[in-house]
Formats: structure tokens, C-alpha cells, sequence
């Protein structure tokens, strides 16, 4: 089932840790252009599982393909980080003593690094992308700020705004409203729910009010379930919520 339209495809994918199986035999397959959330209690895999789409961890058996083409498991992870997947961190790294717009400069030159970047003037085109990005990240309005005066939601969105400067086709995003207040929260839903059909999204979130905000518009959108290693349900949101063994999972006995 590796059809044109999926971009990232998980088979039977087996990580071992000292003969402890932190995956075990997971599957997922990710459509172009889908949004999907993935739950999971702590020690599920969700970690792991983006480490080895990332190059950051080799499986012991499996297939991983992005897009119909790419054998991720025949790529070092340095290759991985130029093909189109941008990954986000729990903590924010951005710049501090930077501006906003700097940060994105930055971010849109990272293959020249912050020395040589400082030689060459931003094309107009450069420039009218930063500006959309920064309307997108909710930061039009401050731009010439110092990043590290930002809250902690908006550090947030910048560092989303300097993944998307190199325009990536799969974003996986590890908790990205931890720590967020509820206004941000919302703010953060209707920039993943903006960047939905244009890019593919992974998220892997604790936060049920968040992925709430996230399956709104489309109550049959998939929510996948992790535990133990694999994929314990996947479904809509209701489905998976009515799910015994993911409520006896949440729960405890
Ligand atoms: P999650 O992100 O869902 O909390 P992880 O992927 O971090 O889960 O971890 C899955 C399991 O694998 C956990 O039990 C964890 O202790 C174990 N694990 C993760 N990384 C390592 C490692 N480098 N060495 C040993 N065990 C690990």
C-alpha cells in the first residue's frame, strides 16, 4: 500500500534498546498532506519513532520510505535533514540575542552559515517570504523584537517559522503547545490547521484540548494511539476515546 499519495511510510519497524523493544513491529503510513496526531502514555515509542525517521536512531528491521521514492533507512541522518523533514524539538532554540526577522534570515541561509549570510543582501522574493511566514507565525508585528524577549509560545512559533524558511514537506512537531497558555494553544491550532494540505504534519501531543482544536474541522481526521512500541489504535478522535484497550492504557487497571 505505498501509493503515490502517502509521504511517509512506516513497515514493521523494530527498535531494540539491551533487548528491551522500544518499537515493535510499528507501522504508519502518513498521506501527503495530512495532519495526524499521535497520543501515547510516557515510554510509548513516540520519541523513538521520530528519531528514526530523523536518521537519529537505525532500526533493527523495517522499511521506512518518505514520499513513494526515498529509502530513509539507506540515508545518513545528515542526508535526512536535506530532504524535506524538519523536526521540532520540545524546547525552543532560537537565536536569543537575535531578532525575529534575523532568526528567519538566518534560518532561510543556514546552508551558508551566520558569517557568510552577513555578505549577501536578501533578494525581494526572500524578503516577501519571511514576511508571509512571519504573518503565518503570528509575529508580524514583531519582527525587529529580540527573540529572547518573546513569551515562550511565541519562541515557539518562531522556531516553526525558521523550519518552515526551508520549506519542508513533513513537519514533526514533539509537543509543540507544552507549556503554552490556552490563547497560544488555540493560536497554535490555527497555524497547523493553515499549514494542512501544503504540508504534512505529524504531531505528537498530550494535550487532548489541543487535539481537539486540531480534528475540529474534520471529526473523521485520524488520531493514532501508541503504546508499547506499536500502534495500539488509529482512528477518529471518538473512536480512539471509545477504545477500551486505549482507555484501560489511560486509566490503568
Ligand atoms: P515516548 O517518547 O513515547 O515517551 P520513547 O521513545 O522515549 O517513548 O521511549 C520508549 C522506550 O524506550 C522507553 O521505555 C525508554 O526508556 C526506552 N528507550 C528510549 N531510548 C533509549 C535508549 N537510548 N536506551 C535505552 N532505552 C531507551
Amino acid at each position: 500500500d505505498l501509493t503515490h499519495g502517502t509521504i511517509l511510510y512506516l513497515d514493521d519497524i523494530t527498535v531494540s534498546f539491551d533487548g528491551f523493544r522500544a518499537l515493535n513491529q510499528l507501522s504508519l503510513n502518513i498521506a501527503a498532506g495530512e495532519l495526524r496526531c499521535i497520543i501515547g502514555p510516557n515510554g510509548a515509542g513516540k520519541t523513538t519513532m521520530m528519531d528514526v525517521i530523523t536518521g537519529k536512531t537505525r532500526p533493527d528491521a523495517g522499511r521506512a520510505f518518505f514520499g513513494s521514492t526515498i529509502d530513509l533507512l539507506r540515508l545518513r541522518e545528515s542526508e535526512i535533514a536535506t530532504i524535506g523533514i524538519g523536526r521540532k524539538f520540545q524546547k525552543p532554540t532560537v537565536y536569543e540575542h537575535l531578532s525575529v526577522f534575523e532568526n528567519l534570515e538566518l534560518a532561510l541561509r543556514a546552508d551558508r552559515g551566520v558569517r557568510a549570510s552577513m555578505l549577501f543582501r536578501l533578494s525581494g522574493e526572500q524578503i516577501d517570504r519571511i514576511a508571509e511566514i512571519l504573518t503565518l507565525i503570528h509575529l508580524r508585528d514583531q519582527a525587529q523584537r529580540t527573540a529572547g524577549l518573546l513569551s515562550h509560545g511565541q519562541k515557539q512559533w518562531l522556531e516553526i517559522g525558521m523550519l518552515l524558511m526551508q520549506d519542508p514537506k513533513l513537519l514533526l512537531l514533539d509537543e509543540p503547545v507544552a507549556g503554552m497558555t490556552d490563547e497560544e494553544t488555540e493560536r497554535t491550532a490555527e497555524l497547523f490547521l493553515s499549514l494542512e494540505g501544503s504540508h504534512s504534519l505529524v504531531v505528537v501531543e498530550h494535550d487532548m484540548k489541543f487535539i481537539h482544536d486540531l480534528t475540529r474541522d474534520n471529526p473523521a481526521k485520524k488520531v493514532t494511539v501508541l503504546h508499547e512500541g506499536h500502534v495500539l489504535a488509529e482512528g477518529s478522535l471518538a473512536q480512539v476515546q471509545a477504545n477500551e484497550q486505549v482507555v484501560e492504557v489511560y486509566l490503568g487497571r
